[in-house]
């Protein structure tokens, strides 16, 4: 038996700096990653006490086939958000699910404070807090010098860091995973600063029994094979999803200048393309993945004269540059990828820091704010004043950049701009597809693109004319489902095709658990209920979600937006969620 029937959790206290594991229940029912991170959360979880109560669980979670299938290469983070202070989920790759899997355990449970900056440093054999007072303050890149120079071996070590937005409680600041991936959105990277928590690093250095039998060696030559031939994940590999821009634009889909349009030749400076010819400098993997499709670009900054540069490596992606370069027209990809790099810098989130700051241009050219609560000229294009803007938001530099930092809802309740917010649930994905990805997005879960493929539905045929409330919200259900049991496995949704229904009960039976096999979808919708069960306990109410008047006033290649099929569609999904949920 390669799997144990319960959990192996470690649950440590950052008061007392012990920790211990215990065994929990439920491989049968919850199987991990986001069943794992939801079952935590209701057994840890103080529903009825603020995020930052030193008790909440902060907690990381990996799946039944991490470690013996490719791509199956995420952690599940589940968290109480700073954001609206609710239970959330954010998911990352990098090493950090090898580096749970080779420590030993299914899940990482941190909770308490520590008394002064620490770092916490565990494996299969050792706990460690180790101070970290003199990281305290110091960004990303500094920190990550000197964090692996402070833990040993670096194949199967995971650093967990946040920078000084997460420090200063930012409820947009993520955690960064191993340099080029993140725990980006609702957070997390405040939770881990609430707790004087500047770093996390999992050193694997234990091993583990792969199945017997040939059965298991013969699939897994097939899924690799599968992902490595079909030319199915080459797209990733290739131009990764900066793709995405050129197709969007075509369509008319591409939020830009704070969605006030949707389409900009001038944006394919942008483009995939654009980006591998001007600015890649290598691709890179999670561990585990032979895909590949992190792409890392180089910011060059002049830092003596006459002729003395600094390079520094930044992975790019679709998200960040819709965020951090269309919906702030910028369209140079250096200038962009020089923003992206205070962003990686200080901790935000890339995509809620770019909304963000695009709510702010738009305020700020129509007075309702001005340079006495922006400290710098913020319209549209200003890339070097954004720059400045970025590390004010991470710092909390005056009342102003302290409530953006907290999302464009707070801002735009404080100082006006209600109707251009560009939120759904929280800062907006890079989709102007329509009416079901704005719903999805707005009442998901996760309030991410991810949640389901809305976007990919908007795109149907059959939609374009004939728009059907119960089909989409059928989709939405269903979809939602189907992703549920990839996240909980864990693995990465560029795989979702590769990962069939018929295809997992094969991984599953061959590594010893084929009563999960059997029964996966039934366990996947107990799952997704859970995790809404835990999302309507902390006073989620998708009733009252809004979606901002500039969602309605969207053109894309379908013509105007439909509200009305948008607000039936939107009131179904929140029934939906509390029928889910109770
Ligand atoms: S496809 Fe990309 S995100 Fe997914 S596991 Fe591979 S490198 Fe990571």
């Amino acid at each position: 038996m390669i799997l144990t029937d319960y959990f192996r959790v470690l649950k440590i206290n950052l008061e007392s700096g012990k920790g211990q594991v215990i065994h929990v229940d439920g491989r049968d029912k919850y199987i991990g990653g986001s069943g794992l991170g939801a079952h935590l959360f209701a057994k840890f979880g103080l529903i009825d006490r603020p995020w930052d109560d030193a008790q909440q669980p902060l907690i990381f979670a990996i799946g039944p086939l991490t470690g013996l299938f490719p791509l199956m290469s995420k952690t599940v983070c589940s968290f109480k958000s700073p954001y609206h202070d609710q239970f959330a989920e954010s998911h990352a790759g990098g090493r950090s699910a090898l580096c749970l899997k080779f420590a030993g355990i299914d899940a990482l449970v941190i909770v308490g404070k520590a008394a002064h900056p620490v770092c916490l440093s565990l494996g299969a054999r050792h706990i460690e807090l180790k101070d970290a007072g003199f990281l305290w303050g110091t960004d990303i890149q500094s920190s990550g010098k000197v964090l692996r120079r402070m833990s040993s071996g670096s194949g199967h070590r995971s650093i967990l860091r946040i920078g000084i937005a997460g420090e200063n409680l930012v409820a947009t600041a993520g955690i960064n995973v191993d340099t080029y991936r993140h725990f980006g959105r609702l957070g997390a990277g405040a939770v881990m600063g609430s707790k004087n928590l500047k770093a996390i690093i999992i050193e694997g250095n234990s091993s583990f029994e792969l199945p017997a039998g040939k059965q298991y060696k013969k699939l897994y030559k097939e899924i690799y094979k599968k992902i490595t031939d079909a030319g199915m994940m080459h797209k990733y590999h290739d131009l990764g999803t900066a793709e995405n821009i050129t197709v969007l634009n075509a369509l008319g889909a591409l939020p830009i200048r704070n969605l006030g349009k949707t389409s900009d030749q001038a944006f394919e400076n942008l483009s995939g393309e654009q980006f591998a010819d001007r600015t890649l400098l290598r691709n890179m993997a999670c561990a585990g993945c032979p895909v590949g499709c992190i792409h890392v670009g180089f910011v060059r900054e002049k830092f003596m004269e006459p002729n003395h540069y600094l390079y520094r490596q930044v992975a790019y992606d679709f998200e960040p540059i819709f965020a951090l370069g269309c919906m702030l027209e910028i369209n140079d990809p250096f200038e962009f990828l020089a923003l992206l790099d205070v962003v990686e810098k200080t901790g935000l989130d890339a995509m809620s820091a770019g909304v963000a700051l695009a709510w702010a241009s738009e305020a700020f050219e129509k007075g309702m704010i001005s340079e006495k609560q922006t400290l710098v000229s913020i319209p549209f294009g200003h890339g070097k004043n954004y720059r400045i803007a970025l590390e004010y938001m991470a710092r909390c530099e005056n009342e102003f950049y302290r409530v953006l930092g907290n999302g464009v809802q707070k801002a735009a309740a404080k100082y006006g701009g209600k109707d251009f917010a560009c939120v759904l649930g929280q800062e907006m994905a890079g989709y102007a597809t329509g009416e079901t990805f704005f719903v999805s997005q707005a009442l998901g879960l996760r309030h991410s693109h991810l949640d389901t493929g809305g976007y990919s539905f908007d795109q149907k045929k059959e939609m374009e004319n004939n728009k059907n409330v119960d089909k989409a919200l059928e989709f939405l259900v269903k979809d939602e489902k189907e992703r549920v049991l990839l996240t909980s496995m864990v693995a990465c949704l560029f795989a979702r095709k590769v990962y069939t229904s018929e295809r997992i009960s094969q991984c599953l039976e061959s590594v010893g658990v084929a009563h999960i096999a059997d029964k996966q979808m039934e366990l996947a919708e107990n799952i997704r209920n859970l995790r809404w069960k835990n999302r309507l306990a902390t006073g989620y109410d998708p009733s009252s979600i809004r979606i901002s008047k500039r969602f309605y006033e969207v053109e894309n290649w379908k013509g105007r937006i439909d509200g009305t099929f948008m607000d039936e569609l939107k009131s179904a999904y929140a029934n939906k969620i509390v029928e889910m949920g109770s």
